[in-house]
C-alpha cells in the first residue's frame, strides 16, 4: 500500500495555539480521505529550571553516547536496512540527513522518515536496551519527581484526557503505558485518578520505578506479551517508537490493547524536521539526545508517523507540536563558549522556541489516534 498525505491549514496564525486542520490521505493514488485533526502548538516549559545549563554534564553524557555508539556499531557485519521502516520505500539511494557519532541517518524519499540504515542486529539492540542504566543517575528527590510530574507528565495527561473526552464523550478510566521508562507517566495517571499500568523492558528502569516512585511495572516486551483486548481506554507510547527496530510492529502490537469504541492511542516521537536536528547536523560533536544513534534508530516526519498509524488500522484525530530546540541550541553553544557566556543569552535564545513552535520546526510531536 502506497500512501500520500497532504494537510490543509489556515494561512493565519493559530489563535490561542490551537487550530483545526484537515489531513488527507490517499491509498495507491485513490480518492483522498479527509481527517479532521485538532492541532495544538507549543508547550510552556521551564527547561532551565528542570535541567539547568550544565556543559560538563552535557559533555559527560555525549561521551557516554559516543562510547555506546562505538560499542553498538563497531561490528562491520551489520546489515543495511533494505526498506524504510514506515512506508516500505527502498532504502538504497535514500540521501544522508546527518552523521552523528560516526553513524548516518538517512531520509526516506517516500515519506520523509529519518532512520539509521546500517544498524546492529536486533539481539544486540535488545541487550543494549534491557541493560540500559540511563535512569541509574536520575533524581529520586520527591521535589524533583513532583516537578517532573507537574511540567512533563500532567500536561500530556490533560491533553490526552481532553482528546479522549472530545472523541469518546467521557474521561478515560484505564491507561496502559508501553515503554514506561521510570514509571513517571503511570504515577501521574494514577494521581489523576486513572487505573494505570505500565510495561517496560529495561530492568534498571523497572527497579527505579519500584524503588523511587513505588510503581510496579510489568517487565517485558510488549511485542511478545498477550494483550487483554479492550483493557485500556488510553494506550500511550511516550518517546518509544524511536528506539524500535521495527516501529510498525510495535505500534500494531500496542493497538491490540484498545477496543474500537473506547480506545485512544497516544504516541510521542522525535521529529526530523526540527531545529534540534539542524543544530545537531551542524554541530555533531557533542550529541546525546534526539539524533543519538545508540538509542534513536528513528526520527519521524509527520507523514511517516501518520503512515505507521494508518497501516496499524488507526487514524490521527489530534496532534501537538512542541520542542526543546532552543534549549538544544543554547546547550550546544554553552559547551563551546562556556556556561557564563550563555547564561547571559539564555532568556533571548529560549524566547525563540515559541517562534519555532509556530513554524512547526520543533523536535517533538504527539499524535492521538483512534481505530478506523
Ligand atoms: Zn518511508
Amino acid at each position: 500500500m502506497s500512501l500520500s498525505w497532504r494537510r490543509r491549514l489556515p494561512l493565519s496564525p493559530a489563535p490561542g495555539g490551537e487550530r483545526d486542520e484537515v489531513w488527507e490521505v490517499s491509498e495507491d493514488g485513490g480518492p483522498a480521505v479527509e481527517l479532521p485533526v485538532r492541532v495544538r502548538i507549543g508547550k510552556p516549559f521551564d527547561v532551565v529550571a528542570l535541567k539547568g545549563l550544565d556543559p560538563e554534564g552535557h559533555r559527560a553524557e555525549a561521551e557516554r553516547a559516543r562510547a555506546d555508539a562505538a560499542a553498538l556499531y563497531g561490528d562491520d557485519e551489520a546489515e543495511p536496512l533494505r526498506e524504510c521502516p514506515c512506508c516500505g520505500a527502498p532504502a538504497e539511494g535514500a540521501p544522508e540527513a546527518a552523521v552523528i557519532n560516526g553513524v548516518a541517518y538517512h531520509r526516506c524519499p517516500g515519506c520523509g522518515h529519518g532512520y539509521v540504515r546500517r544498524r546492529p542486529d536486533r539481539a544486540a539492540l535488545a541487550r543494549h536496551h534491557s541493560d540500559d542504566e540511563g535512569l541509574a543517575g536520575a533524581y529520586t528527590d520527591p521535589a524533583v519527581v513532583d516537578a517532573r510530574l507537574a511540567q512533563v507528565v500532567m500536561p500530556k495527561l490533560d491533553w490526552a484526557g481532553g482528546v479522549h473526552v472530545a472523541e469518546r464523550g467521557r474521561e478515560p478510566r484505564t491507561a496502559l503505558d508501553i515503554g514506561a521508562g521510570g514509571g513517571h507517566f503511570v504515577l501521574g495517571a494514577r494521581r489523576g485518578g486513572l487505573d494505570a499500568e505500565g510495561i517496560e523492558v529495561s530492568g534498571p528502569a523497572v527497579r527505579f520505578a519500584r524503588e523511587a516512585l513505588g510503581v510496579a511495572l510489568r517487565q517485558g516486551d510488549a511485542l511478545t506479551m498477550q494483550p487483554e483486548p479492550g483493557s485500556a481506554d488510553l494506550v500511550t507510547l511516550w518517546g518509544v517508537l524511536e528506539y524500535a527496530p521495527d516501529p510498525f510492529e510495535l505500534l500494531r502490537a500496542a493497538a491490540r490493547w484498545l477496543t474500537a469504541d473506547t480506545g485512544l492511542l497516544v504516541v510521542e516521537v522525535p521529529r526530523l524536521d526540527a531545529i534540534s536536528s539542524a543544530v545537531q547536523r551542524e554541530m555533531p560533536e557533542e550529541v546525546f539526545r534526539h539524533l543519538e544513534p545508540a538509542s534513536h534508530l528513528n526520527a519521524f516526519s509527520d507523514a511517516s508517523l501518520a503512515t505507521l498509524l494508518w497501516r496499524a488500522g488507526l487514524k490521527p484525530v489530534a496532534a501537538w507540536y512542541f520542542g526543546m530546540d532552543a534549549y538544544e541550541l543554547l546547550s550546544q553553544l554553552a559547551v563551546r563558549l562556556g556556561a557564563p557566556a550563555m547564561e547571559e543569552l539564555a532568556e533571548p535564545i529560549l524566547g525563540l522556541q515559541a517562534d519555532l513552535d509556530a513554524a512547526l520546526a520543533v523536535d517533538d510531536l504527539v499524535v492521538a489516534a483512534v481505530p478506523r
